[in-house]
């Protein structure tokens, strides 16, 4: 008997586990919708110009070396990433009143924001304070805030399924009715999965209940650049929040508008009332990196820092994220067209008022088996009514679609 007889086998992670099956099939006309991953015309993985350029830069530059970096990463990389997050001339960083940890990817992001706010925030019996993710939302909120230790991760209402839009007047209660202190975790732009975001004016009211019944706010910025091809756009929410007085976190992922997915950058921007909290709160989060990973991983964060703190290297790389932001527009253009040239029933208006990789295209398991199936001949492993649009197209004859099917 193994010492490990006793180990459960676990289920695999959904959306790596389609990309598997997707890579296993020898269908040539098969599309993976699954993973939110940029892809090409041709459904290849797209190295952005600009990071290719950086990439030699790095190279050949023979002072750098692989010494380890300081516990709460690269400080040019810090304090550019939160720059954008925030603006230029955000009132909070002139008012040195904003802290960073370089971390690993949005999701090690997430979690060394859990890890604080389960430690330090919100009194002795902090376990117990309510975390609100949006329903639905990227599976993983819920997994990563549990296991830092919170015992209530709960969802907010965000989609109406019905309308195949905002519920905002059921977001808005729950923030009405959510405990104070709660922590409200937001997708700063570009929402997974529904691609809905909340308007600026709606955005004003969800700041402003939150701040009159004392909740934190926890952005997720993800997709910065992805939802409108320009970063200033979408980090609107996060700005407006600033502008408003709110000390909170953001956390932020360089995965997808730098197409640095497997080298994990990521940065968690932390806003406080004054220099002396961000002190204090960055000493807190040097322990709990330190027993974490101890020590980030600099390839990918330099070459974040490089691009973001060059003038020609940033426009460029703006340039790239808008090439990357046009296609899914693009795409998201060509996949309405294509369904209402084949007479698909419903409307189909949804699939262009969405933003960013994902969207709730309102196809259930059902509808796509008889609908597509006869109308548009799709045919279908794994159907979910959300789908990446990366690498959407419609020919006329058989394809089989990669989807992660949620009921
Ligand atoms: N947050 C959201 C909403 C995401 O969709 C993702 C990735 O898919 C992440 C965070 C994590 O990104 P990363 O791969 O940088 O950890």
């Amino acid at each position: 008997m193994s010492l490990f007889g006793e180990v459960p086998q676990a289920t695999p992670v959904a959306v790596f586990k389609l990309s598997n099956d997707f890579k296993d099939d020898p269908n040539p006309m098969k599309v993976n919708l699954g993973v939110g991953a940029y892809r090409t015309d041709e459904g290849q993985p797209w190295v952005l110009p600009v990071v290719k350029k950086v990439e030699k830069l790095i190279v050949a530059d023979n002072r750098l070396n692989h010494e380890y970096l300081p516990i709460l990463g690269l400080p040019e990389f810090r304090s550019s990433a939160s720059k954008i997050a925030l603006g230029e001339d955000s009132p909070a960083i002139q008012e040195n009143r904003v802290g960073a940890v370089q971390c690993l990817g949005g999701t090690g992001a997430l979690k060394m924001g859990a890890e604080f706010l389960r430690r330090w925030y919100n009194g002795n019996d902090n376990m117990k304070t309510p975390v609100y993710v949006s329903a639905p939302t990227w599976e993983n909120h819920n997994s990563v805030f549990a296991n830092a230790g919170f015992k209530d991760v709960r969802p907010y209402k965000y989609w109406d399924a019905e309308k195949r839009g905002l519920d905002l007047a059921g977001f808005l209660g729950d923030l009405e009715t959510a405990p104070k202190h709660s922590i409200f975790v937001l997708h700063a732009c570009a929402h997974n999965p529904t691609g809905t975001d909340p308007t600026h004016v709606e955005w004003m009211q969800v700041a402003e209940v939150m701040e009159r019944r004392k909740l934190f706010v926890f952005f997720d910025s993800a997709y910065q650049g992805f939802a409108s091809g320009c970063l200033d756009k979408d980090a609107w929410a996060v700005r407006y929040f600033v502008t408003q007085g709110f000390e909170m976190f953001c956390a932020q992922s360089f995965s997808k508008n730098f197409g640095l997915y497997n080298e994990r950058v990521g940065n968690l921007t932390i806003v406080a009332r004054d220099a002396d909290n961000v002190r204090r709160v960055l000493s807190q989060m040097e322990k709990i990196v330190r027993v974490t990973w101890s020590n980030p991983p600099s390839q990918g964060a330099r070459l974040v820092a490089i691009t973001l703190n060059t003038a020609e290297l940033f426009a460029e790389w703006k340039d790239n994220v808008k090439t990357m932001a046009d296609r899914v527009l693009l795409m998201r253009a060509s996949l309405q067209a294509k369904l209402q040239a084949l007479g698909t029933p419903g409307t189909w208006d949804h699939i262009t008022q969405q933003i960013g990789m994902f969207s709730f295209t309102g196809l259930n398991r059902v509808y796509t088996h008889t609908h597509t199936h006869t109308h548009t001949h799709l045919l279908s492993h794994h159907i979910r009514c959300c789908y990446c649009l990366l690498s959407v197209l419609l020919p006329g004859d058989s394809l089989y679609l990669y989807v992660q099917y949620q009921s």
